[in-house]
C-alpha cells in the first residue's frame, strides 16, 4: 500500500505519530503544500504569513528534508492550494492512503474535509500531533469542554492522567514508490526581510531546548522571570518550534518531567508545564468553538471597535500613543517575537485604549509573529477582549502601572525606540 503523508504543522521526525502511522504501508511519499493564499492580503490588509514565520518555516523545511534524506527519503514541496495539490499527488501515485495531522482550526478542518471528499476511494486518516493529550484521553467530551481554563486544568490534572508518552524517531521508513518523481520542490516566495533571532528546524529546536533546560537550567527560575518584558532566558522561547511542530509538546512535557526527576523540581519547573496547559486549553477550545474563534462579538455578546487598518497603523506610530506600545510594535515587526507580558499589554492597549476591534490586532499578530499559533493567538485575543473563554469579561492593563512594574528604568522602551 502506498501512503502519502501530508505534513502541515508537524515538521519533525521525533515524536511524530503521524509519520509512524504513515510508515505502516509498503511505500511512502512525504509532501508539504505552500498555500499561495498565505501570502495574499487578508480582510485587514496583512497576509496571514509574514516574513518572520516564513523565514522560520523555510528553514524548518530544509532541516526536515535533510532529516528525511538520512532515512533515504525526500520531501515533495508544492506551491499550490492543498485542496488541489494533495489529491493531485495522491492520484498521480495511485496511493491508497493519506495521513495528516489533525488540524486545530475551522478553515483547516474545512480544507481537510474537501480533500477527503475529493478522494472517495482513498483511506484518509487524521493523527493527533499538536497536543499533549489525545481526544480520547480527555476526561470530558469535546462538546463539554470546561468553560474556563481553571476548570479545564482541574479536570486534566486528575491523578493518573498524564500526557501521551512521546514516540522515538522511526529507525527506518518504507521506500518511495518507483514511479515517484523526487524532484518536485517549489519553494514559493523568497524569505523577505526577517531579523528574527529564531532559526527554524528540528535540530535547532532540540539544541535550543537542551540549552534552556539542561545546560543553563533556566527553568529553575521560570516562574519569577517569565514576566520580564525582554530577556532571552526569562522564558523558554520554545514557541516558534512548538507552533511549526518542529518540537513536540509531548516531548517537551516529558523533558520537564525528566528534569524534575533528575535535577530538581520546584514551583518554576511546574509552572512551565502549567503554561503548556494554557496552550492545550486553547487547542481544544479552538476545535470546540470552530468558527466562533474568529468572529466578533463572540459568546458573551459584547464588543465594538474600529476595523480600519490605516487608522490602526497611524495609532501605533503616533507619538501620543503610549511609548510601551510603540516600542512593542517595533520589537514585534522587526523580530517576530514579543514576551507574553508585552502581548497582553499590547492587546489590551489596542482594544481598550485605541478602541480597535480585537480581530484587527489578532490579524496583525498573525502576520508578524514567528510563533503564530491559530488557537493560542485568537484564543488569547478573545480572552483579553472578554469575548472568549474569560469568566471575568476582559482584561484591561494600566500601562503606567505596567511601566512601573516591568520597565521602571525605561530600558525596554529605549532599546526598541532607539532613544538615548
Ligand atoms: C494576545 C496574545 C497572543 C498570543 N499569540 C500566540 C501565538 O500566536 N502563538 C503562541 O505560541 N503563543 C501565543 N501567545 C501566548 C504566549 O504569549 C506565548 O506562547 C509566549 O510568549 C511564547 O514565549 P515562550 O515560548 O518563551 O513562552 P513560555 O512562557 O516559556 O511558555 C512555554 C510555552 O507555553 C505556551 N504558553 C505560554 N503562555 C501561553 C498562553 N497565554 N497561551 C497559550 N500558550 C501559552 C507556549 O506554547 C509557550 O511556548 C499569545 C498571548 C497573547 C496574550
Amino acid at each position: 500500500m502506498t501512503t502519502v503523508y501530508w505534513l502541515t504543522r508537524d515538521l519533525r521526525l521525533d515524536d511524530n505519530p503521524a509519520l509512524h502511522e504513515a510508515a505502516k504501508g509498503s511505500a511512502l511519499v512525504c509532501v508539504y503544500m505552500i498555500d499561495p493564499r498565505w501570502f495574499e492580503p487578508g480582510p485587514f490588509g496583512w497576509s496571514p504569513m509574514g516574513p518572520h514565520r516564513w523565514a522560520f518555516t523555510r528553514r524548518s523545511l530544509v532541516s526536515l528534508e535533510a532529516a528525511l534524506n538520512t532515512l533515504g527519503h525526500s520531501l515533495v514541496i508544492r506551491w499550490q492550494r492543498p485542496e488541489e495539490g494533495v489529491p493531485e499527488v495522491v492520484n498521480s501515485l495511485g496511493a491508497q492512503r493519506l495521513v495528516t495531522s489533525r488540524p486545530t482550526a475551522f478553515d483547516e478542518m474545512r480544507q481537510w474535509q474537501a480533500i477527503e471528499a475529493a478522494l472517495p476511494l482513498v483511506r484518509c486518516d487524521l493523527v493527533e500531533t499538536l497536543t499533549l493529550f489525545d481526544e480520547v484521553g480527555l476526561p470530558f467530551r469535546l462538546d463539554a469542554l470546561p468553560e474556563t481554563f481553571s476548570k479545564f486544568r482541574r479536570a486534566i490534572e486528575k491523578p493518573g492522567l498524564t500526557p501521551v508518552t512521546p514516540l522515538n524517531k522511526p529507525a527506518a521508513l518504507p521506500a518511495a514508490p518507483s514511479k515517484f518523481d523526487a524532484d518536485q520542490q517549489q519553494f514559493g516566495p523568497g524569505t523577505g526581510q526577517s531579523e528574527t533571532p529564531f532559526a527554524g528546524g528540528e535540530v535547532s529546536g532540540v539544541d535550543h531546548l537542551a540549552r534552556y533546560l539542561w545546560k543553563d537550567q533556566s527553568i529553575l527560575t521560570y516562574k519569577v522571570t517569565r514576566n520580564a518584558l525582554d530577556d532571552v532566558s526569562a522564558s523558554s522561547k520554545v514557541s516558534p518550534w512548538l507552533s511549526a511542530g518542529a518540537l513536540s509538546v509531548r516531548r517537551l512535557a516529558a523533558e520537564i518531567a525528566r528534569f524534575e526527576r533528575e535535577v530538581d523540581r520546584n514551583e518554576s519547573t511546574y509552572w512551565l508545564y502549567f503554561e503548556l496547559l494554557w496552550r492545550e486549553y486553547f487547542q481544544w477550545y479552538s476545535r470546540h468553538r470552530g468558527r466562533e474563534l474568529f468572529i466578533s462579538p463572540g459568546r458573551q455578546g459584547q464588543h465594538s471597535g474600529s476595523t480600519d487598518a490605516g487608522e490602526f497603523e497611524r495609532w501605533l506610530q503616533n507619538a501620543d500613543t503610549h511609548a510601551l506600545v510603540r516600542a512593542g510594535r517595533v520589537q514585534l515587526e522587526s523580530t517576530g517575537y514579543l514576551s507574553n507580558r508585552m502581548r497582553q499589554i499590547i492587546a489590551s492597549a489596542c482594544i481598550y485604549d485605541g478602541r480597535f476591534d480585537w480581530r484587527l490586532g489578532a490579524a496583525w499578530f498573525e502576520h508578524f509573529l514567528v510563533d503564530y499559533d491559530v488557537a493560542s493567538n485568537y484564543g488569547n485575543w478573545q480572552y483579553i477582549a472578554g469575548v472568549g473563554a474569560d469568566p471575568r469579561g476582559g482584561r484591561v492593563f494600566n500601562l503606567d502601572k505596567q511601566v512601573s512594574q516591568f520597565d521602571a528604568d525605561g530600558s525596554y522602551r529605549k532599546r526598541w525606540l532607539k532613544e538615548p
